[in-house]
């Protein structure tokens, strides 16, 4: 069997996929209304977090769509904190929609500096909000953002995180850390297949709500929050995975949110240490170096996609490879959600036999 191990979709359990094979039920009845309130329910014990949650159908970029038409309105001042290609997407989406974004980035593999937000946010007082990426999965980076949220909060700015590859795998508690809008997305570090972005919704974010001219439709979250008060979503959802994510929750639930942070605290060590072990150097800045993702230099002189060539034709292994100027410069390294140590010695045993093969 093939061993995906990319950075979403991720390899889901039996269980789940078996979930999707389930007969179409009405999306507005109530065995609907009941999987929507567990699978709602179970979303915020991974998100530690008291506030609103949907889901909307899509995927996680849509949800960061989400987070910035839902409490920004064209004109507002933005900084985007951008620490890779994850990061650089937030913003456009904001340019997009007609914010003003100040870009503030980070040389790719570095986290962001809280004390560099500090001095942006205090010489411009009009900033209204924040972009953040916690985990960033073009460069297997994870920022502090207990530290970022402590100074972008201080300075009472709203803060949207991109979530997508770290929420219910790397610990995030949401409503500590004060994310306004966190999201992420199902086929990621939740076992479950595409189709999924689930959004975590403030107190905060409600009130910029309020006021938020930004023009959006299907993903107005006024609209999802009147249809959940009936157990259902605006509009007809992707009941496939749905399905599928009620079991993919209820088998993270036995796990549990501690041991599921710790498995990937593990794995990440392990990854890391495999490769450091083979010759191979990290991409990230080994102190914020991800547990979900781990980036890997290509040996000196070679083709970083040549060698998952030969992973994947010798060993049915698919690593992820490097985006945008880090093609052929980086591979990456899944592993998060349905991911054990025995995945990551195979990738380890594979690459040391490919290591010697691939040509300068
Ligand atoms: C995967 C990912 C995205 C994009 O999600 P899609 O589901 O492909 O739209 C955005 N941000 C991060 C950090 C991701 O890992």
């Amino acid at each position: 069997m093939e061993n995906l191990r990319i950075p979403g979709p991720t390899p889901c359990p039996d269980e789940v996929l078996q979930a999707m094979t389930k007969q179409m039920i009405n999306h507005r009845g109530p065995e609907f209304r009941d999987i929507l309130n567990r699978v709602t329910e179970n979303l915020k014990v991974f998100f530690q977090t008291k506030n609103d949650l949907f889901l909307l159908t899509g995927s996680g970029t849509g949800g960061m769509e989400a987070a910035v038409v839902n409490t920004l309105s064209p004109g507002d001042s933005v900084l985007s904190v951008s620490i890779g290609v994850f990061g650089d997407r937030f913003a456009t989406i904001a340019e997009q929609y007609g914010a003003s974004v100040t870009r503030l980035k980070f040389e790719w593999g570095k986290a962001a500096d809280p004390d560099e937000v500090g001095r942006v946010l205090e010489a411009d007082p009009k900033i209204k909000a924040v972009l953040v990426t916690h985990n960033e999965t073009s460069t297997g980076v994870t920022n502090d953002l207990e530290a970022l949220s402590k100074v972008i909060k201080g300075a009472g700015k709203l803060l949207l995180v991109d979530a997508i590859s770290s929420l219910g795998s790397i610990d995030l508690p949401v409503d500590e850390w004060g994310c306004d809008v966190a999201v992420s997305g199902s086929q990621k570090g939740w076992m479950t297949p595409p189709g999924l972005a689930m959004v975590g919704v403030s107190q905060e974010a409600w009130q910029a709500h309020a006021n938020a001219k930004m023009p959006r439709f299907y993903w107005d979250f006024t609209r999802a929050k009147s249809y959940l008060e009936r157990g259902q979503t605006p509009w007809t959802p992707v009941i496939p995975t749905v399905f599928a994510m009620d079991k993919a929750l209820q088998i993270m639930m036995k796990e549990g949110l501690p041991n599921i942070i710790a498995r990937h605290i593990r794995l990440g060590e392990l990854t890391r240490q495999g490769v450091k072990s083979l010759g191979l150097s990290l991409f990230a800045d080994e102190k914020y170096a991800s547990n979900t993702v781990t980036a890997v230099n290509a040996p000196n002189g070679k083709n970083a996609n040549d060698l998952r060539k030969i992973l994947l034709t010798e060993n049915e292994i698919v690593l992820g490879g490097g985006q945008q100027r880090l093609d052929g410069k980086i591979f990456r390294i899944g592993h998060l959600g349905m991911v054990n140590e025995g995945d990551i010695e195979a990738v380890l045993s594979a690459l040391k036999l490919a290591l010697p093969k691939v040509e300068v």
